[in-house]
């Protein structure tokens, strides 16, 4: 009678969310390379961070390594959407690789910061967190130039023996990134910084329509899988608005019990997250009972990129 009473749970579904431009493209190229040549084709790293996506791919005949140690000579393999140091390069350049740089345009554009700034012989602050593979390409352009700064207090142990220069990660939560590039540009004045920020307009867009659902739900479920950045941003950001918020990689991880009590759901995705698995989560919801689905739109996405040419029709 109570649930009757109360009607159907509501579910709020965040827009944009999920696959963004960089991660359709890094998938197609993984897709047109096994067309092209067959399986098996080689992909350094996971080629997004979702383990549906790897693990479709694989079946497909993507084989995952860590390192290009493993990848048999003259094969073809893929870059990542997160990019590679040049020392990644020349060691496939080396071993004889035939590579196709899945590489998202918008990473490829902070690493040409990075190298611009320190070519003029600036200090490159790398705005980012610890061990992402996309930290480790960029820090990678200019290692001697480039440091990872990865909290306000950092900044205050940056030399200041040359002029600096910062960039950013592109998945990161857009309010510390700026709280971080302020505590920068007020320690060093004549810091240069990119014309916006590096975070992307995808990263950007999401943490916008999370904030927005957020604030109506009593409980937002975040569809990314664990080493997801920008998924795992939206988790935080959903937090600071004072919603709790939980990561679920698909339906099995979604905690019925602690959505009993919620009538309001907002319901998002990473940029690695296929948008398949939200409805699949949505479905799982309507194990508890009728649920009324609302889309809440906070822009239309249009961003598209070319491929490379070696998988381009
Ligand atoms: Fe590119 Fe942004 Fe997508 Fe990363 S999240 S692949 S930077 S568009």
């Amino acid at each position: 009678r109570w649930g009757a009473a109360v009607g159907p749970r509501r579910v709020l579904l965040a827009s944009p969310r999920s696959f963004c431009a960089g991660v359709e493209r890094a998938i197609e190229i993984v897709e047109r390379a096994l067309a092209e040549h067959g399986p098996p084709v080689y992909v350094r790293k996971q080629i997004v961070h979702n383990v549906h996506v790897v693990a479709d791919l694989r079946r497909r005949g993507a084989v995952f390594v860590d390192d290009l140690a493993e990848v048999p000579a003259g094969a073809v393999v893929i870059f990542s959407a997160h990019g590679v140091a040049p020392a990644v390069r020349a060691q496939a350049d080396r071993a004889g690789l035939r590579v196709i740089d899945a590489t998202c345009p918008l990473v490829a554009k902070v690493h040409a910061e990075a190298r611009r700034s320190a070519a003029r012989g600036d200090l490159v602050a790398l705005i980012g967190h610890a061990g992402h593979e996309e930290v480790e390409g960029t820090l990678g352009e200019a290692p001697g130039a480039t440091v990872l700064v990865e909290t306000a207090e950092d900044v205050a142990r940056l030399p200041a023996d040359r002029p600096v220069s910062y960039v950013m990660q592109t998945t990161l939560a857009v309010e510390e990134a700026e709280e971080i590039a302020r505590a920068i540009t007020r320690r060093f004045p004549d810091a240069r910084g990119p014309r916006t920020d590096d975070i992307c307009y995808a990263t950007t867009n999401r943490q916008r329509a999370v904030t927005a659902v957020a604030r109506d739900a009593d409980l937002v479920l975040v569809v990314g899988s664990a080493n997801s950045s920008n998924s795992r941003r939206l988790v935080e950001v959903a937090e600071r608005g004072g919603t709790p918020a939980l990561l679920v990689d698909g339906p099995a991880d979604v905690p019925l019990d602690r959505l009993a009590a919620a009538r309001v759901v907002g319901v998002t995705a990473g940029a690695s997250a296929p948008p398949a698995m939200v409805g699949a989560v949505v479905d799982a919801l309507r194990g508890l009972g009728p649920v009324e689905v609302e889309e809440h739109a906070v822009t239309v996405e249009t961003t598209e990129f070319t491929l490379p040419k070696e998988v381009r029709p």
